[in-house]
């Protein structure tokens, strides 16, 4: 272990480490060009973990590892902005624009020559403030002139800075931007809120806000928020002579900006710039609702000044609202691999933005009773943060049929006819059938998931016919499928039925975690699953773990080790892991080739900096040896390998007795066995 017998030296390495991993930061988050690989990058955070605590006195608050380091609160306090958080004035058309500039001349007494045209992101306005150099607070926006102290949880946030780069900051300074919640990441994002019993968000910027207002920081950790930053509250204060150039000195500070803001010498380009943005939005990775023109000069800005509501120097160019009415024909049920049954519209086909649109999403019945939206309605449709249609309203000319009548979810499963079922205090109406066709057709399609053993070829379509021509009813008929029996389908050719046949077999070797995730066991998702055949080793253990064994898991709490126990107690559950182990899927890794047993039967956590071995390999060492990798210290582990600058894990180790040795030891070990 290195000895840091001289405090300077133990702090200048914590120094080093810091900068590293926040410049590592940095390049990922901010500039999406990162230069070192993923397990560099957490070796350097475990040595500064493992440092910090031998060193507490030495922690920081802008120290990477403080990012999730806040507790869990019973609320936000309140924040006065020292500049109000003003918002923008509106145009709606081109005519308005040219309006907006012709008064800002006016005010300004001479022609504008330049103006910075920049993507006005549909998210969630926030406010940081920093003192020399170091995240002091960040606020929501709130009324304008207060908001909420949401710190801990901005600092979640990688792409902010908690220490900024360079050294020509002003000493105190309030920097303004939006949070917002990629799309990449919302679809699935939400289906994992399904998969929890959770409520599903109907736009980006909702998710944001929920993802923002969570009470302990470690819950807004896991959302893949991020943020764009455009602008300084009390700017005067700077040296900063344009907005061009405060653009360009926040992204030399370390933040993230847009990159797709224009600088308009010619104030003519600014309506083609805007359709083209019109057309091509949908691409982008984040909502936006319009787009924002400012002055460019600070000088003319600070000359224009306020009105009581907004900047006279700036006004938002809203988009053409993509909404667009048609006629909801009727109200029918959707199931999810859950069981969960949304109402949802189905309407005459209508085109937004260029897309048709035969449904719509209800979201639940709390929102058709409290719009009051019925079958034979004339509605308004709009794509919520661009992603999911849903209905909004009827629309202001509906013409009501005389017949119509409130929305009543129905009593049976609209698929397998059992009674629907709405547990107290749980949001949503469940068909609750394990062998309900349509619960079996999703859970089918995410069994055969990328995520999960990854059939390619076999997606909604095609689960469908298989179902109409009573070839599948569970997941193990999938394996007794035969060309025959495809040769039918709409669609398929002697290659694509041997493809389809192909990676059907395939799917039988694939790493038991996806297998696990596979099952669609509720609240195992592909993270969870990794943890849980890393522990265990096999499904026969996870199957036999009892309640108590799966708490001892790091991240599953008394919740979710009911949902597991519950689902491997569950007689059609056992039937089914009998089966797939009988047409021959694996149920242990395949993946590492066991060579030897010595390590057989022991349970072996790693913790420390070692120098032989990557993370990765150790662990594959250890299976190969007939061990099994525990991530973290229980009473179960008898074994654990420590590196160099260890931590809690090996205090823990001693508490309980466990064996106890060096890296140097297991490689003895190995060699001698081979
Ligand atoms: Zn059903």
């Amino acid at each position: 272990m290195e000895d840091f017998k001289e405090p300077k030296s133990v702090s200048k390495k914590i120094d080093t480490l810091r900068s590293q991993i926040e410049t590592a930061n940095h390049k990922y988050y901010v500039l999406q060009a990162p230069d070192i690989s993923d397990q560099e990058y957490d070796d350097m955070m475990s040595d500064l973990i493992d440092l910090e605590k031998r060193f507490p006195e030495l922690i920081t608050p802008e120290s990477p590892t403080q990012r999730v380091g806040g507790s869990p609160s019973t609320g936000f306090s309140t924040v006065l902005h020292v500049d109000e958080m003003l918002s923008l004035s509106n145009v709606f058309n081109m005519e308005q624009l040219y309006e907006w500039r012709k008064r800002t001349e006016k005010n300004i007494g001479e022609p504008i020559k330049e103006f910075i045209l920049e993507e006005k992101i549909d998210g969630l306005a926030i406010s940081l403030t920093y003192s020399s150099g170091l995240l002091l607070r960040g606020a929501t926006r709130g009324n304008g002139r207060q908001g909420e102290d949401i710190t801990e949880n901005l600092k979640t946030i990688r792409s902010i800075p908690l220490k900024l780069m360079g050294s020509d900051f002003p000493d105190d300074f309030e920097v303004r931007g939006e949070v917002f919640f990629p799309l990449s990441a919302f679809e699935k994002y939400n289906e994992e809120r399904v998969g929890n019993g959770e409520v599903p968000y109907s736009n980006t910027r909702n998710a944001a806000s929920g993802a923002l207002r969570q009470l302990d920081p470690a819950e807004a950790a896991k959302r893949p928020l991020d943020a764009f930053f455009y602008s300084i509250g009390n700017v005067r204060n700077t040296k900063i002579i344009s907005q061009y150039q405060l653009l360009k000195k926040l992204k030399d500070w370390g933040f993230k900006t847009n990159l797709n803001s224009h600088l308009i010498n010619n104030f003519d380009d600014v309506p083609d710039i805007i359709n083209k943005k019109i057309e091509t939005r949908l691409a982008l990775n984040y909502s936006i609702d319009g787009m924002v023109i400012k002055v460019n000069k600070i000088d003319f800005q600070e000359y224009l000044g306020n009105t009581s509501k907004d900047p006279r120097w700036a006004t938002a160019i809203k988009f053409p609202a993509t909404k667009v009415e048609t006629k909801l024909i009727d109200i029918k049920i959707s199931l999810g691999r859950t069981g969960v049954a949304t109402p949802y519209a189905v309407l005459e086909p209508v085109d937004l933005d260029g897309v048709t649109i035969k449904s719509a999403t209800l979201h639940n019945l709390d929102y058709i009773r409290s719009k009051d939206i019925r079958a034979g309605d004339d509605v308004v449709i709009q794509r919520a943060g661009d992603v999911i249609p849903q209905v909004v309203k009827p629309s202001n000319i509906n013409n009501r049929i005389s017949n119509s009548t409130e929305f009543q979810m129905p009593e049976e499963c609209p698929v397998c006819f059992s009674q629907l079922i709405k547990y107290e205090n749980d949001p949503f109406t469940r068909c609750i059938n394990s062998k309900c066709s349509q619960q079996m057709k999703r859970l089918i399609e995410h069994y055969a998931s990328k995520q999960s053993v990854d059939i390619e070829g076999l997606g909604e379509g095609i689960i469908n016919q298989l179902f109409e021509k009573g070839l599948i009813r569970s997941i193990t008929d999938l394996y007794k499928i035969t060309s025959d029996d495809l040769i039918d389908l709409e669609g398929f050719g002697q290659k694509s039925v041997k493809n389809l046949l192909d990676s059907i077999e395939k799917s039988k070797t694939k790493p038991i975690s996806r297998i696990v995730h596979g099952l669609g066991i509720p609240h195992v998702g592909s993270e969870l699953s990794e943890v849980l055949t890393d522990y265990f080793g096999s499904i026969d253990s996870i199957f036999l773990a009892t309640y108590e064994d799966l708490q001892q898991i790091d991240g599953v709490g008394p919740k979710i080790s009911e949902s597991i126990h519950k689902w491997f107690e569950t007689t059609e559950n056992k039937k089914l892991l009998e089966e797939l182990k009988l047409l021959g899927i694996s149920y242990k890794d395949l993946t590492i080739k066991t060579t030897s047993n010595i390590l057989s039967g022991k349970n072996i956590c790693v913790t420390g900096q070692l120098s032989k071995f990557s993370r990765e390999e150790i662990k594959n060492k250890i299976k190969m040896l007939g061990g099994k990798f525990h991530s973290s210290v229980t009473s179960n582990t008898n074994i654990l390998i420590a590196g160099e600058n260890s931590g809690t894990k090996l205090q823990k180790a001693e508490n309980l007795g466990i064996d106890i040795i060096n890296e140097e030891a297991f490689d003895s070990l190995i060699r001698s066995n081979v």
